[in-house]
C-alpha cells in the first residue's frame, strides 16, 4: 500500500530539518522554498514550505495571464510564527511542524474532488457540476461547457 499523505509529509519535514533547519528562527535558510508533491491528485499539485523572517508559511503558486505571459504568484495556505514554535520544547517542534503542515495539505485537498466517473481527483476548477467533471459530462450527458 502506498504511503499515507500524513506520513509522507513526516519524513519530508524530518529532512528539511535536518538540511534547511526549517525548525529554526535561527539557522533556517529564510525565503527559501521548500516543494512538497501531493500525490494520488491529477496535476500533482505542489505546495511549498518558507522560512520567513515572523515564521514559518505554507502556499502554492497559481499562474497569471499578463496579457500572453503567465505571471506567478504565491497564495498563502497558513502559517507558524517563531514566536509560537520558539515556546515549544526542542523534541517536540518537528511534530508541530507536522501538524500545521497537515493542515495546510488539507486546505489544498479541499479544492480537489473526485469525479463519479472517471474517479479523478481533480481541481474543482475541472468540474461541470459537484460529483461530475467537465469530460465525463460530455462524455455520459452529452453536455458541452465553455472549456
Ligand atoms: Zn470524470
Amino acid at each position: 500500500m502506498a504511503k499515507s499523505m500524513k506520513s509522507r509529509a513526516a519524513t519530508w519535514i524530518r529532512q528539511r530539518v535536518e538540511d534547511s533547519y526549517i525548525q529554526s528562527e535561527q539557522d533556517s535558510l529564510k525565503k527559501h522554498y521548500l516543494r512538497f508533491k501531493l500525490v494520488g491528485f491529477c496535476d500533482e499539485p505542489e505546495i511549498h514550505l518558507v522560512a520567513k523572517d515572523d515564521g514559518l508559511e505554507w502556499g502554492y503558486t497559481v499562474f497569471f495571464l499578463d496579457g500572453s505571459v503567465p505571471v506567478p504568484k504565491k497564495v498563502q495556505l497558513h502559517a507558524l510564527s517563531w514566536t509560537e514554535l520558539n515556546a515549544i520544547p526542542e523534541e517536540e517542534k518537528v511534530d508541530k511542524i507536522h501538524e500545521e503542515m497537515m493542515k495546510a495539505i488539507n486546505l489544498k485537498k479541499k479544492e480537489y474532488r473526485k469525479c463519479q466517473y472517471c474517479e479523478n481527483k481533480m481541481h474543482q476548477d475541472e468540474f461541470y457540476d459537484k460529483k461530475t467533471c467537465k469530460k465525463c459530462a460530455k462524455k455520459h450527458h452529452g453536455i458541452y461547457s465553455g472549456n
